[in-house]
């Protein structure tokens, strides 16, 4: 299953090997689940790996990416975009809003919309900046306290928020299932929630359970130590 494709710490397969293996594994889920391969796309997580790191999967083809911290990103992907100008930025990290200005300027995709005051900071800096990064609110499934993302029953309510209040375009939702449960209700809830609030963009599934998540629906999967190998 999925898991198997977790790669340890300086195991042999190098990154452009790990892209390919799970570009292979992501058309076989799609296929399997009697949907277009096309319909998936692959976020490479590239956090905490510098630059010599990620060229090569740059090279190799690979433009969507996702980071976690604003600041880091801020430090590595202008140089790398500077070289490859479409590379297509996904923040799938909670975002403070006093860091908005800074992420409405340097990603193409911000995944975690999460609350009033964010969405309204991102509205502005949006408006202000004329750049409009494509949104997708982060769910909190599990309802963990400690994690990030809006209640499913808040959801609603935060959608009409962010459209009606700030007329942010939201074009899907984003979740985190907790790490010691069965992913699966998790994702089918998600697209039950995507469905309701009339989106259509799902990102969830991650190294270890991203075909389980193709078959479940999802438009992207996130996807770093399967790829890069486990992070130090
Ligand atoms: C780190 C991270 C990932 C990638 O996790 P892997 O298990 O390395 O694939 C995916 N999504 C989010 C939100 C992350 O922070």
């Amino acid at each position: 299953m999925a898991s198997d494709v977790v790669r340890g710490k300086g195991e042999s397969m190098d990154a452009v090997e790990g892209l390919r293996h799970i570009e292979m594994l992501m058309t076989r889920a799609a296929r399997d689940a009697g949907r277009d391969p096309a319909s998936v796309q692959l976020v490479c997580v590239s956090k905490t790996h510098e630059a010599d790191v990620i060229l090569p999967v740059l090279a190799a083809g690979q433009r969507v990416f996702g980071e976690n911290r604003v600041q880091e990103a801020a430090a590595k992907w202008p140089a790398l975009r500077a070289r490859y100008p479409d590379i297509d930025l996904h923040l799938i990290g909670p975002l403070q809003s006093n860091k908005a200005a800074d992420a409405v300027r340097l990603f193409d995709v911000i995944e975690t919309v999460d609350r009033e005051k964010i969405a309204r900071a991102l509205a502005d800096e949006m408006t202000r900046q004329n750049r409009h990064p494509r949104l997708f609110v982060q769910v909190n499934t599990g309802a963990e306290p400690q994690k990030a993302g809006i209640l499913p029953g808040e959801l609603a309510g935060f959608m009409q928020f962010c459209r009606r209040d700030c007329g942010l375009n939201i074009e899907g939702l984003m979740c985190i299932p907790p790490a010691n449960e069965q992913a699966s209700p998790h994702f089918a809830l998600l697209a039950r929630l995507a469905r309701e609030v009339g989106v259509s963009g799902l990102s969830m599934g991650m190294s270890g359970d991203f075909a389980l998540a193709i078959e479940l629906g999802a438009t992207e999967v996130r996807d770093g130590s399967a790829i890069f190998g486990v992070r130090g």
